[in-house]
């Protein structure tokens, strides 16, 4: 197995410590932002609670034959609870559902095949719905020795208060700067590149190596040389809406564009010029504009939606906030 960064580390041993000392909860909650590793985590806490005899050091054992039956993928007394097929089986579901929730309730009242724990990882813990939910909370009502739940998301704030509440916590932070750029320099990116990709990600190591690997800092380049050629009139609306839909990047460009209104707020906040683009003073306009951004960006996986209006709508909207700002001569 590979060896986990620091900020999986952290949660990790938190829970091996907490079993240790007989205070582990039946029920996690494994929360924090994406692209933490908290699937992988979860993963090496589960083959640890199904391992039969786990060294003085708290790991699994990697040799029993609980280990490797969880390595092979057949431990049954695990379960991965994930989307499953529509009815018409030809996509995922994009909710946890009901029945998936009521299986697990019976799973759990099974005997363990291995005679050890019986362990569920259920993510994304926040795809479950309302019915799928309910169900769950009975489950979790009833603890039973031996049985772990682990709850897996990167939106805690969309589960049931009633479910959190039962849960314990294992939470994601990101680490400390240097913390991530040794993570990077490990993976064998330049000290530049490292500075360059964390700012872009704000200290975010799993974002920062996503963007890195991807490409992705030469896109957010060009997005504020876009955005700045819109608000000058050089490039129009319709056509950049075109342009940026026209891959599979649009919701990342959306993103670096909120990104740089936000940006440019907190510099304004903290009195200082921002780098990049200059942006117009009506505080509020920007606020809308960043909202609309992200708002658009969830909508972009909705097929349904005219997003070539709706991005050149926003666009427009952006121009029209540093024409406002020329006519007022309130530019800065
Ligand atoms: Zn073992």
């Amino acid at each position: 197995m590979s060896e986990l960064a620091p900020w999986q580390q952290r949660p990790y041993h938190q829970a091996i410590a907490a079993l240790a000392e007989g205070r582990l909860g039946h029920a996690l909650l494994l929360m924090g932002p994406a692209l933490m590793g908290k699937r992988e985590v979860a993963l090496r806490l589960s083959r640890r609670l199904l391992c039969a005899t786990p060294g003085a050091d708290g790991q699994a054992c990697g040799a029993c034959r609980g280990c490797r039956q969880f390595e092979a993928g057949t431990h049954a007394d695990f379960k991965h609870v994930s989307f499953i097929p529509n009815d018409k089986g030809d996509k995922l579901r994009s909710e946890i559902v009901v029945d998936q929730m009521r299986a697990l309730g019976h799973w759990f009242a099974l005997t363990p095949q291995l005679g050890g724990a019986q362990v569920a990882l259920v993510e994304p813990a926040h795809a479950l719905n309302t019915a799928a939910a309910n169900a769950l909370l009975k489950t979790l009502e009833e603890p039973a020795p031996g049985r772990y739940l682990l709850l897996v998301t990167d939106q805690p704030g969309r589960l049931p208060a009633t479910i959190r509440s039962r849960c314990q916590r294992l939470e994601f932070r990101l680490p400390p700067r240097d913390e991530a750029e040794a993570w990077l320099a490990a993976k064998g990116h330049g000290p530049q590149a490292r500075q360059r990709a964390l700012d872009a990600a704000r200290g975010h190591p799993g974002l920062a190596a996503d963007w890195l690997d991807g490409g992705h800092l030469a896109l957010r380049g060009d997005v504020m040389k876009e955005l700045g050629a819109v608000a000058e009139g050089r490039r129009a609306p319709v056509e950049l809406a075109g342009a940026w839909l026209g891959d599979e990047l649009a919701p990342l460009r959306l993103r670096f564009a909120a990104e740089a209104v936000l940006d440019g707020l907190s510099h304004r906040l903290a009195a200082a010029p921002a780098p990049g683009l200059t942006l117009p003073d009506d505080f509020q306009k920007l606020s809308a504009w960043f909202d609309a951004a992200n708002r658009l960006r969830n909508q972009l996986s909705l097929p349904a939606l005219r997003h070539d209006l709706a991005l050149a709508g926003l666009l427009l909207e952006w121009r029209s906030m540093f024409k406002d700002t020329a006519r007022t001569g309130a530019r800065r």
